[in-house]
């Protein structure tokens, strides 16, 4: 099976310095391994996501020389695609409406355990409804619907950390496939589009690392086979924070416009990456160092002053 990979940022803002570090491992990736890359835009969030941030990240990628080889997918695009994937999972009961508030769900789990990244963990309250209860909640309420947590622990290989398990059903429970305005969620959007464009290597950051064992209940209900999962460590800021989250966290269309040229950003995200020294590279050099050393297992700690010199920015 030839290898394809994909870069997939949801345009909710700029490209910063450690998304384009992902972007670059995940495009070395396919290089070194003579495969393809393709970008995918997650833009599923209208309320979040913004035009101008999709035209912005192209160029951004462009500029770095991160070109992908097949025509971008977009999520917003795709929603009769979500609702077929949907439509199949109803057809075998493994999801159900759900009518529940956040703060319903709030009052109702037993917090402070089990909180996830969708919140607490979903305490089941409207898995077993009748039809005619759901009728009636469904009168003053449009439902999410959540899928239906299969028992036990979930274990896979990661290209990077190693052995994963998690029982997605103990510390997330049933989870949301479909917001109740009637859009696809990340998990079930993810998969259903990293399968229909037969992606088999995924490189991500590892905050999606505990996401990964919900995706692959949905791989395995759905009937399609999952690919391997790399899930980097991130890029911190000296306060230990997430460099994303960090004001100023040195856009690239900021770098762009202000005439920087790409190498010695891509020398940069190298040398996070443990394959540069901080001085500029370019994308050829990088791919046949790529080909020669293992990926970072550990995160990068940066410090923004080391970041403005490494660029040699004023
Ligand atoms: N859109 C997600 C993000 O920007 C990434 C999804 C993924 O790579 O699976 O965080």
């Amino acid at each position: 099976m030839s290898f394809r990979g994909r870069f997939a940022p949801s345009p909710t803002g700029r490209l910063h310095l450690g998304n384009a570090r992902s972007a670059l491992l995940g495009w070395l990736q396919a290089r070194a391994a003579s495969g393809r890359f393709l970008l995918r835009v997650e833009d599923l969030d209208r309320s979040r996501c913004r035009p101008e941030y999709v035209d912005e990240l192209m160029r951004d990628l462009e500029w770095l020389g991160l070109g992908w080889d097949e025509p971008p997918l977009f999520q917003s695009e795709r929603d009769s695609v979500y609702r077929a994937a949907l439509e199949q999972l109803e057809r075998e009961d493994l999801v159900y409406p759900c009518f529940c508030t956040r703060a319903e769900i709030a009052r109702a789990a037993s917090a402070p355990h089990g909180l996830s990244d969708e919140g607490p963990r979903y305490p089941g309250t409207c898995a077993r409804l009748s039809l005619a209860e759901r009728t009636e909640r469904a009168r003053t309420r449009p439902p999410a619907y959540r899928f239906r947590a299969q028992p036990g622990e979930v274990h896979f290989e990661d290209g990077l950390q190693g052995t994963y398990a998690q029982d997605v059903s103990a510390a997330v429970g049933d989870f949301v496939v479909r917001r109740n305005d009637g859009v696809a969620s990340y998990q079930l959007a993810v998969v259903v589009d990293d399968a229909a464009t037969r992606i088999t290597h995924v490189l991500r950051g590892d905050d999606l690392l505990s996401s990964t064992p919900r995706q692959l209940q949905l791989y395995t209900a759905l009937g399609l086979s999952a690919p391997r999962f790399f899930h980097v460590p991130l890029v911190l800021g000296e306060d230990g924070k997430r460099l994303a989250k960090r004001e100023g966290a040195f856009a690239l269309a900021e770098l762009r416009q202000r005439g920087l040229a790409a190498e010695p950003v891509l020398g940069l995200l190298a040398a996070w990456s443990g394959l540069g020294d901080g001085g500029p590279l370019g994308l050829d050099e990088l791919v046949y160092r790529f080909r020669a050393g293992p990926l970072p297992r550990t995160p990068v700690v940066t410090r923004e002053r080391a970041i403005i010199e490494a660029l040699g920015l004023p």
